[in-house]
């Protein structure tokens, strides 16, 4: 474990946390390169070529850490040409990207097509029909997979569930044969895969693999057709323990599906992990500003807030908080620990025994994924630095905002106006 009290402190690797607050301020988003690399390699080390690992860049996607996936030889899975232009930034290949997401741009699709994208997720006819209208423009070829939404229930938050009939994303089953067949007649379309994600922080391998079965069934009926599908995608979704929960066991997974696989033949394997290579590798570090004690509650207030980890307001979501420095045999009064953006929802933990002070600094553990990521600016406040450790070495990795910089590109009327 990467982040782990050395008697009385906390230490990200070898840099003890209070040090990195006391150069870099807080908020402050601390990234641990071991960890990171250690959970990457936990897929991979039971995924060998042709399979292909593709980490989701949404769950964190700063430069640095994408850079480090790179150079573990990892593809990426984006869901806007934002993220395309992250990825290049950060030395990534476009053949190794795959682009999801129901609402591709004009201007996206033409900027992938001009990169060579590895794939195209697709996810409604319409889709299908702009990427071939582009693709024929500029006279290229587009590698494209479909996402089949396989109707199985993720039995997650329903925020994060995915592969529902009842939500945006994918084509349904159903209709998946008709719109492959259309795919087929268009000329710039190399339909070769399909792909499915059926929801997020999900911690046993049985909706996996019900899934699986289900992309397999379509697979035999659109090999029955003649089309050639070449490659399943089966998305991400991979849970971590944020409390008490017991951990999925990714290797018996991916054997397993690899097993299915062959039974089928001449299938490539993808996988889209997103929160499992980040989600404990990250902590969000913060100051505690009052100590605010009441007839039914007691708060402490921090610096951090929800713009800059969204979590526990959009989902409920449960973090661990634990102070930086622990104090013995004191009195752990209950609090509630919470920020300063004009919201009740502004929280990150409800009736947690944390003794601390004024000037005390805690941490938000595992807040590596969808914490900086879901970052605003609401309050006017600027979003938290963040600072990847390896060993005894910090390196800054994004500077806090500069408060001016919040603004710039606004303008005020002119006299006339
Ligand atoms: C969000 C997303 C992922 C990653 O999900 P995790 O739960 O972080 O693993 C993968 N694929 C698609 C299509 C997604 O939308």
């Amino acid at each position: 474990m990467s982040f782990t009290y050395k008697e009385t402190e906390l230490f990200a690797e070898q840099c003890a946390v209070t040090e990195l607050a006391k150069t870099h301020g807080t908020p402050l988003f601390v990234y641990s390169k071991a960890a990171i690399t250690a959970n990457w390699q936990q897929f991979s080390q039971h995924w060998p070529a042709p399979h292909k690992l593709c980490y989701a860049v949404k769950a964190n996607s700063n430069l640095a850490v994408l850079n480090v996936l790179a150079r573990l030889g990892a593809g990426f899975d984006i869901v806007s040409g934002g993220e395309l232009a992250r990825v290049l930034a950060a030395g990534g290949k476009a053949e190794d990207v795959v682009f999801s997401g129901v609402g591709k741009s004009h201007e996206e699709i033409a900027y992938a097509l001009d990169q060579n994208i590895g794939c195209f997720n697709v996810e409604s006819s319409a889709e299908l029909e702009r990427i071939q209208h582009i693709a024929s423009e500029k006279g290229v070829v587009a590698p494209i997979s479909l996402r089949v939404n396989p109707d199985v229930d993720a039995q997650t938050h329903p925020y994060i569930a995915t592969g529902l009939k009842a939500n945006k994303f994918g084509i349904a089953m159903g209709e998946a044969l008709d719109v492959f067949r259309r795919g087929q007649a268009l000329e710039n379309l190399d339909m070769r895969g399909v792909d499915c994600h059926i929801g997020s922080q999900i911690l046993t391998p049985q909706p996996f693999l019900d899934a699986a079965d289900r992309m397999f069934n379509l697979i035999g009926t659109l090999r029955e057709e003649g089309i050639q599908i070449t490659h399943l995608d089966m998305g991400g979704g991979f849970g971590i323990p944020y409390q008490h929960e017991e951990k999925l066991e990714v290797s018996g997974y991916l054997q397993e599906l690899q097993r299915r696989a062959k039974e089928i033949g001449n299938l490539t394997l993808m996988l889209e992990p997103g929160r499992a290579i980040v989600g404990n590798a990250g902590i969000m570090v913060t100051k505690v500003e009052y100590y605010k004690p009441g007839s039914e509650k007691n708060f402490l207030l921090v610096d951090a807030g929800m713009n800059d980890l969204l979590r526990p307001s959009l989902y409920n979501a449960y973090h661990d908080i634990v102070p930086v420095q622990r104090h013995q045999g004191v009195d752990e009064p209950l609090v509630d620990v919470v920020g300063p953006v004009c919201e009740t929802g502004d929280f990150f933990g409800h009736a947690r025994h944390l003794a601390a002070q004024e000037g005390d600094l805690l941490a938000v553990m595992n807040a590596g994924a969808y914490g900086f990521t879901m970052a605003s600016n609401y309050n006017t406040r600027p979003r938290a630095a963040e600072v990847m450790v390896h060993g005894e070495t910090a390196s800054l990795i994004r500077e806090r905002e500069p408060l001016a910089s919040l603004w710039q590109g606004e303008h005020v009327l002119g006299d006339d106006a």
